[in-house]
């Protein structure tokens, strides 16, 4: 094991000088060796140049100064991101996969045939699009999809496809891997990966809401007012201080060995995960239907706000219909 290893694992529990840590490592039973001076402040030196300690110089009155090393974690602060990565279909495949229940077909509309001089018909694949000038779905497609929307025709919905890649805290997570229908997920895992874990912290702390079915009222709780008794009976009023010692406690446990599957137990809830999630046009709608709601949280509201802004510019008339009723 790497002496560098060995000083970040003290360092977890206290600060402490460079004379402490030798007579602290020398004091080891099991450690192979019982390190010297030269070893230990060469290691000090480049766990500092790294950023993975501070040194902090100690004023004495009694004693000469003495230099106390602090092990430094860098806490990453991230916000929630959406991003659409794929999609197939279209507002046209839409009414086409309803159309063939009469064994018909729809094509685009050019939305200005005189100004684009009637655009040529081209068949690429199952897909027909005009070679110049800008298309649009016509008046009588747009109706039928209202149509489907309205009478919770859903299935011409299930054949357009959407995929995300989504990074949000694991309590936002877990209440959107409730919705499983129609969708599949997956997400990175701690049980293989252990670098540094990011996190999220809301711009505001809401009050407890007066009704228990609502999570949470609009009034703000000032972060002077985030009073919280920690451990060592001091007050400290900043949710950053205890995130930051359940991190360094996740690196503690790493660098003692324990296996990455383990140590994720001791990591809070507004650690940041990453999953690809892929679905139906409709399923997605389903999701947004339920989570932009009020009554939904709001930090899941965020993702499905996020999602929400991104379809339009690929589904705009399905989505209309099924998100807000209205084509
Ligand atoms: C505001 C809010 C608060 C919530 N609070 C809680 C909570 O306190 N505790 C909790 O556990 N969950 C809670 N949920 C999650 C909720 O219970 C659902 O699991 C979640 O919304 C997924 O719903 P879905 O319709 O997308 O489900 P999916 O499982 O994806 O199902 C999709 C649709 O398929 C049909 N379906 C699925 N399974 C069946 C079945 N077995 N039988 C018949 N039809 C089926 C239904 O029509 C369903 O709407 C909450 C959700 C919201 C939006």
């Amino acid at each position: 094991m790497s002496i560098r290893y060995i000083i970040l694992g003290y360092l977890n529990t206290s600060d402490l000088t460079g004379y402490e840590l030798k007579k602290a490592i020398a004091a080891h039973p099991f450690l192979p060796w019982s390190g010297n001076n030269n070893q230990i402040y060469k290691a000090l030196t480049e766990l500092e140049d790294n950023g993975y300690i501070q040194s902090q110089r100690v004023i004495q009155s009694l004693a000469p100064n003495k230099k106390l090393n602090r092990r430094f974690v860098i806490m990453k602060i991230s916000p929630m991101m959406v991003t659409l990565i794929d999609k197939m279909g279209s507002d046209l495949s839409v009414v086409n996969a309803a159309r063939v229940s009469f064994a018909k077909e729809s094509d685009w509309e050019a939305i200005n045939p005189v100004e684009f001089g009637m655009a040529h018909l081209k068949r690429e694949g199952s897909l027909n699009t005009y070679e110049q000038g800008e298309v649009c779905l016509s008046a009588k497609d747009q109706k039928l999809i209202s149509y489907l929307a309205k009478h919770n025709h859903w299935t011409p919905f299930a054949h357009a496809f959407l995929s995300f890649r989504i990074k949000a805290p694991i309590f936002v997570a877990r209440q959107l891997v409730k919705h499983q229908v129609g969708l599949a997920w997956n997400e990175v895992s701690r049980r293989y990966v252990d670098d540094e874990p990011e996190f999220w912290f809301p711009e505001v702390w809401r009050k407890r809401a007066e009704n228990v079915k609502q999570g949470s009222s609009n009034v703000e709780i000032p972060p002077i007012n985030l009073l919280v008794r920690d451990t060592n009976d001091e007050y400290t009023n900043s949710p950053e201080n205890f995130v930051e010692e359940a991190l360094n406690f996740y690196q503690g446990l790493l660098d003692a060995g324990v296996a990455p599957e383990q140590a994720r137990m001791v990591l809070p809830q507004n650690t940041m995960t990453e999953w690809i999630w892929s679905g139906s046009l409709a399923a997605f709608a389903r999701v947004c239907r339920l989570r932009l709601d009020p009554h939904a949280q709001q930090e899941t509201r965020e993702i499905a706000q996020q999602i929400n802004d991104l379809v339009p510019s690929e589904f705009e008339h399905s989505w209309k219909a099924l998100v807000n009723g209205s084509a």
